[in-house]
C-alpha cells in the first residue's frame, strides 16, 4: 500500500447521499477519470494478495484524460478497510 488516502478526498454529495467523494488523478488532479477494469482478489486470510492487507481487496484500474494510468484499491485487513492507490 504505497499511497494510502486518506477520506474525504474531495467531498461533493448532497443529501441524500452527503459522503460521495470525486476521484482525482493522483498524479496531477485531473478529475476526468475512466474506469477500465475491476480485479477482485481473494487474500485467503493469508495475505494472498500481495497487497498488504491479509483479507479480500479489489482493484479499480482507472486513467485520467491527461493519460495517467492508476490502480484504486480497496482492502480488508484485521476487520477494517483500507483503500490506496498505485501507479500502473
Ligand atoms: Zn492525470
Amino acid at each position: 500500500m504505497p499511497y494510502t488516502i486518506q477520506f474525504p478526498i474531495q467531498a461533493i454529495g448532497k443529501e441524500p447521499c452527503p459522503f460521495t467523494v470525486k476521484v482525482l488523478c493522483p498524479e496531477c488532479g485531473f478529475d476526468y477519470i475512466h474506469l477500465e477494469t475491476v480485479d477482485r482478489l481473494d487474500g485467503q486470510d493469508n495475505y494472498a494478495t500481495k497487497t498488504g492487507v491479509r483479507g479480500n481487496a479489489t482493484q479499480l484500474r482507472c486513467f485520467c484524460e491527461h493519460g495517467h494510468k492508476f490502480m484504486l484499491g480497496f482492502g480488508s485487513h484485521k476487520g477494517n478497510l483500507y483503500t490506496w492507490w498505485e501507479p500502473c
